[in-house]
């Protein structure tokens, strides 16, 4: 697995120095910003004012992009981004295994903008390709995915993509930009819901978007029209979160790994799906794809009644999102993907017995203690 050197710029890129030598970056509240003798125009819905831009320049080089916008949720970045480089007539090819508020987008708002889409069967190459129309602008990815933790060729889609013209995007959430960095590997487009892993506390809700300055321009354009902009003191509140990124997700990739192979060890576990188990399918393309595996992890209790199993729970917190210090379990069938049929949680792999688990960064052994004694 590849090292991982953010800890320094976790801590220090983008900040601007304050007139008075503090350490932080002041917060600009300003929604009105003087124009005479100048050529900048800031103003918030420009996704142009200084917390935005000590953010973007943060995430950017986290990232390895050339800039980025912020927004006020991850599903303002995925729909104004989706919606910026899509016309009517064109076509583009999801991933099988998406996040359930990106389904339900496509479900929902597709087919009124006249765009057209293929959500595939699996995510092999042949089917990728066999699936690519004349009309097809961009190939969307999820990796690792929710809630399966399926991994994604990040290298293979980039390649198929750069030979036909095709933008390559990816929704890096589960990932965070502590952990994998799909620009390396010819991606063009990443997606983040800020509000997990980047947030990290579980008390803010924002979303961004990363790329070259020439994609970005693009974006940026529709952005303006859709608004979808996020205030200063969120930025702030951001950019402390993210100085702690490298820590946290140091902590939460360690974790994870001791929980999944407890629980894979365990017999009253059916199955788990996590990236660092040598048993999933995806685990040598995750070594050499990510810098970590993450701390998200999925389990099947086969027989044991779900509900009662979060009853039981005394530290882990059976609630819905992810990404928190916190540990955190739900049920996929029941929140995140409750809103699909029952057809589609079938072809995603997604039982009623399925447990995602958000491993936080206690101490392991107490999460280890909370489980046994859950299962009973
Ligand atoms: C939560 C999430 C989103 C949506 O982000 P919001 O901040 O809730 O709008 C998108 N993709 C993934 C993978 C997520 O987990």
């Amino acid at each position: 697995m590849k090292q991982n050197n953010k800890k320094t710029i976790c801590v220090h890129a983008g900040q601007k120095q304050d007139e008075y030598k503090g350490i932080n970056t002041p917060i600009y509240t300003s929604t009105s910003y003087g124009y005479l003798d100048t050529e900048d125009r800031f103003y918030p819905r420009y996704f142009n004012i200084p917390n935005q831009r000590v953010l973007i320049e943060k995430l950017a080089q986290l990232e390895h992009a050339e800039n980025g916008l912020i927004y006020s949720s991850g599903m303002a970045a995925i729909s104004t981004t989706l919606l910026s480089l899509l016309n009517s007539g064109d076509h583009i090819i999801f991933q099988k295994g998406l996040y359930g508020g990106t389904v339900n987008f496509v479900f929902l708002d597709f087919e009124r903008f006249g765009i057209s889409y293929t959500i595939l069967p699996d995510n092999e190459p042949e089917t990728m390709i066999a699936a690519i129309q004349e009309n097809t602008r961009i190939i969307y990815v999820e990796t690792p995915s929710n809630p399966i933790l399926s991994i994604v060729d990040l290298k293979m889609v980039s390649d198929i993509c750069k030979s036909r013209n095709i933008i390559s995007v990816i929704d890096n959430t589960f990932a965070s930009p502590f952990n994998q960095n799909p620009i390396d590997f010819g991606i063009d487009i990443v997606l983040h819901s800020a509000t997990k892993y980047i947030s990290g506390h579980s008390d803010i809700s924002a979303g961004a978007v990363l790329s070259s300055n020439e994609m970005i321009d693009r974006i940026h354009e529709t952005s303006l029209n859709f608004g979808g902009t996020l205030n200063a003191l969120m930025c702030h509140l951001l950019e402390r979160s993210l100085k702690t990124l490298a820590v946290r997700l140091t902590q939460h990739n360690e974790n994870a790994q001791v929980l999944a192979d407890w629980l894979d060890a365990n017999s009253k576990i059916k199955k788990v799906y996590f990236p660092g188990l040598k048993s999933h399918p995806g685990h040598e393309i995750a070594r050499n794809q990510m810098m970590g595996f993450g701390g998200m992890l999925t389990f099947d209790i086969g027989g044991i009644d779900s509900f009662q199993f979060q009853k039981n729970l005394q530290l882990i917190k059976p609630s819905m999102s992810l990404g928190g210090v916190e540990s955190t379990i739900c049920s996929p069938a029941l929140t995140s993907h409750r809103h699909l049929s029952d057809e589609q949680r079938k072809l995603d792999g997604i039982t009623d017995n399925m447990l995602r688990l958000s491993v936080g960064i206690e101490e392991v052994d107490d999460l280890i203690r909370d489980l046994e004694q859950a299962l009973g």
